[in-house]
């Protein structure tokens, strides 16, 4: 992962002479893997004993009742007896890199080779992830959809596969960072309120809403497109969870306009696209200071909308995955000064999360340097 000069100089106004050893961090999956357990269906402890009869042993988190975690091991030397590669995208490297075999729908392109030869999977630039054992020849692999391509010979870290456990396919755990969870509890829902969540989809935050209000709260659930409300009613439906939830396909930006929600809203949750620069592993970054630039001027207008149908008194909170002070910091303030929220300070600050103060806001980040988290912003304000 390089990072162009432009974005550097914007994560040197956070980390300061840290940046260089941030953005080494960035580069490695944090120490451990989280998942939410849904605890209105199961017990905390009892996904803990399913677990390890399956062999996987996890652990409770201290401080969030819903969070388990599995330590990743790593990292290993990782070698591959072989000139050959074959390339996968993003998301299979990030899975290969823990350990994961490759499947076809992962590979993007590759060099003709042997059923049994050994390969190094790649990412699209060139990054060497992992040593793969290929089980098809590459020319029985180009008539496959999907299947099997390759198992994992060599890889520098090793996380349990969480979703090939009962406790996952029975949808009694979801897969999420432990700072995704702190923003539904920053929210802080409450029986009987109405919620609008803005970015649902998949529908990680969506579902943990109803987990916590258990179904009782009125929620209305935005994504921008059909797919994407698809993707988010299946979830809902898979975890159980499917209880007073409305999943709108929809542009939020203009929420105010479209539904008739004018100061009717008890709790906002603006959960935008981002840069991502706190998704660890980051393996090749393609991003500039322009990408993030135009991205803070995206999410801004969320907090625009999201103050109209907000009650006077209501909550809106405000997350995103990334690090820069632009979409950040700088939008939060923008919110305040501009739109006229108001800033919330907890009595306690958010488990694993330092508190930031910049110019009359009030923060929560999480940080690769704080317990070895993914990099992530929570701002809770009202109105
Ligand atoms: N909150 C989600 C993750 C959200 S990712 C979870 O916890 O699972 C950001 C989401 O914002 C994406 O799904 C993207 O489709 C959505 N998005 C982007 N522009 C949008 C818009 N104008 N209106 C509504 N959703 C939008």
């Amino acid at each position: 992962m390089d990072v162009e000069h432009g974005l550097f100089t914007e994560l040197r106004r956070v980390y300061g002479s840290l940046t260089s050893r941030l953005i080494e961090k960035l580069k490695t999956p944090p120490r451990r893997l989280y998942v939410r357990v849904i605890t209105s269906r199961i017990t905390r402890s009892d996904v803990l004993k399913l677990l390890e009869l399956e062999g996987v042993k996890a652990h409770a988190d201290p401080y969030y009742e819903e969070a388990i975690y599995m330590e990743i091991e790593g990292p290993f030397n990782v070698e591959c007896e072989s000139e050959k590669y074959i390339v996968v995208d993003e998301k299979t490297a990030v899975s290969l890199l823990l350990g994961s075999d490759l499947y076809r729908p992962g590979v993007v392109k590759s060099m003709s080779f042997r059923r049994g030869e050994r390969l190094w999977a790649t990412t699209r630039r060139g990054t060497r992830i992992a040593c793969i054992e290929a089980v098809v020849s590459s020319s029985a692999m180009s008539a496959l959809k999907h299947g099997l391509v390759g198992v994992n010979i060599a890889s520098p870290y090793r996380a349990p596969r969480i979703s090939s456990t009962r406790v996952y396919s029975d949808g009694l755990i979801y897969p999420q960072s432990l700072p995704s969870m702190a923003t539904v509890i920053a929210l802080s829902p409450k029986p009987g309120d109405l919620v609008v969540d803005m970015n649902a989809a998949p529908g990680g935050k969506t579902s943990h809403i109803v987990q916590v209000t258990r179904g009782l709260a009125r929620l209305i659930s935005i994504d921008r497109s059909e797919r994407k409300a698809g993707l988010i009613r299946e979830l809902l439906r898979r975890l159980q969870l499917d209880y007073n939830v409305v999943v709108v396909p929809g542009d939020s930006r203009y929420i105010h306009l479209d539904l008739n929600l004018e100061g009717r809203v008890d709790r906002v949750l603006i959960d935008p696209p981002c840069s991502n620069l706190g998704v660890r592993p980051i393996l090749d970054y393609e991003r500039s200071l322009k990408d993030v630039l135009n991205l803070a001027e995206y999410q801004k207008q969320f907090l625009k909308s999201a103050y109209f149908i907000l009650k006077p008194g209501g909550v809106l909170v405000y997350s995103t995955c990334t690090l820069t002070m632009r979409e950040n910091e700088e939008n939060v303030r923008y919110a305040i000064e501009e739109l006229g929220y108001s800033p919330v300070e907890l009595p306690n600050p958010l488990p694993y999360s330092e508190v930031v103060k910049y110019k009359g806001v009030v923060g929560y980040r999480f940080s690769p340097f704080t317990e070895d988290m993914p990099g992530y912003f929570i701002a809770i304000l009202t109105k």
